[in-house]
């Protein structure tokens, strides 16, 4: 695709060669988010709405990342298919996340298995993960635990050889603590800083200076993308499924294309252009064709880990 056909509006292709054929093997990225709504955090700008779960909701949720297992794992082994939990909470101080892990790892199908996590979690369970596949989302929350606890968790990461990227909510007065963090975290790991877009006109020019040394993709999260109309991958190598097997092209559009547990499930993934006025979000803008992010981002896609470490190739004056 040239520059200009970037630019264009993007027609669908809904050729034969364009859609997923029975016989194929499945190249495919899903998104999993499951029932679980449950945190042991509080954060202030928490978008989830959170409750304590009950034990029934707890065996619903059980049942649900099973089913979701048993399907991923009887897929055939040359299937290339990454996993990416995305719960509304954390999971993964759940044994039975880190066992969804252990057991993706382990399947010659599976190309990646991450996690968004707070990383309160313990870690002994990764020793049982092909860490070759495993990948950690570990977002910083400085209202919930101390910056010391977290970065003491991240080098234990970097030293049982996990792949992660480590991220922060770009709030102004958090900008001290976000510059510590990149401070104190192995050089090699990338600190990624999520603009907070709910206030227009929420940064003054210093504080964008100040993210983007930290963070040299932080311009490119606050903004919200122009995307109706352009050619997104999700719906077509990217989709997100529910507890039900429900299939969404991504998590901001909210129409279901299918159900995962569908003998004909892959017949519904082809080429579509974006519904919606504006991406925001890493994990949808990341898939818009024009923004080339797959070339920055490479096999660290769904972890957010930059395959070239530009957080490093600049003179950052809060690390001297
Ligand atoms: S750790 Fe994440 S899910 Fe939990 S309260 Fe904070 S933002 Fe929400
Ligand atoms: S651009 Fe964003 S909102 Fe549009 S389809 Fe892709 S992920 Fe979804």
């Amino acid at each position: 695709m040239n520059a200009d056909d970037r630019q264009g509006a993007w027609q669908p292709a809904m050729t034969a060669d364009h859609m997923q054929q029975p016989t194929d093997p499945l190249q495919l990225s899903i998104l999993y988010r499951g029932p679980l709504s449950s945190c042991n955090y509080g954060c202030d700008y928490c978008p989830f709405a959170k409750h304590a779960e009950t034990a029934a909701e707890h065996e619903t949720d059980q049942q649900a990342l099973e089913r979701f297992l048993d399907w991923v794992d009887a897929r055939p082994a040359h299937d290339r298919i990454g996993v990416f939990f995305t719960p509304w909470g954390e999971a993964l101080i759940r044994r039975r996340y880190q066992q969804a892990l252990i057991r993706l790892t382990a399947l010659p199908q599976v190309t990646r298995a991450a996690i968004q996590t707070n990383l309160s979690c313990r870690l002994e369970w990764v020793e049982h993960c092909d860490k070759d596949k495993l990948a950690l989302w570990a977002t910083y929350h400085p209202s919930e635990t101390p910056r010391e606890r977290f970065v003491a968790k991240c080098h234990d990461l970097h030293r049982r050889g996990v792949r992660f990227s480590v991220g922060a909510v770009g709030l102004r007065e958090h900008a001290d603590e976000i510059e510590a963090l990149r401070r104190e975290l192995p050089p090699e790991v990338y600190l990624w800083i999520n603009a907070y877009k709910r206030l227009d006109g929420y940064y003054h020019p210093e504080d964008l200076l100040r993210f983007e040394r930290v963070d040299p993709l932080f311009p490119l999260n606050n903004t919200r993308h122009p995307s109706r109309g352009r050619a997104c991958r999700t719906g077509q190598s990217v989709i997100s499924v529910d507890g039900e097997g429900t299939m969404r092209r991504c998590h901001f559009i909210k129409a279901p294309i299918g159900n995962l547990y569908a003998p004909d499930f892959a017949s519904v993934l082809r080429e579509r252009a974006c519904g919606n006025d504006t991406c925001g979000c890493h994990i949808g803008y990341i898939h818009l064709d024009h923004l080339g992010l797959y070339d920055v981002f490479g096999d660290g896609v769904l972890e957010r880990i930059p395959s070239v470490p530009l957080w490093r190739e600049r003179a950052l004056p809060v690390l001297s």
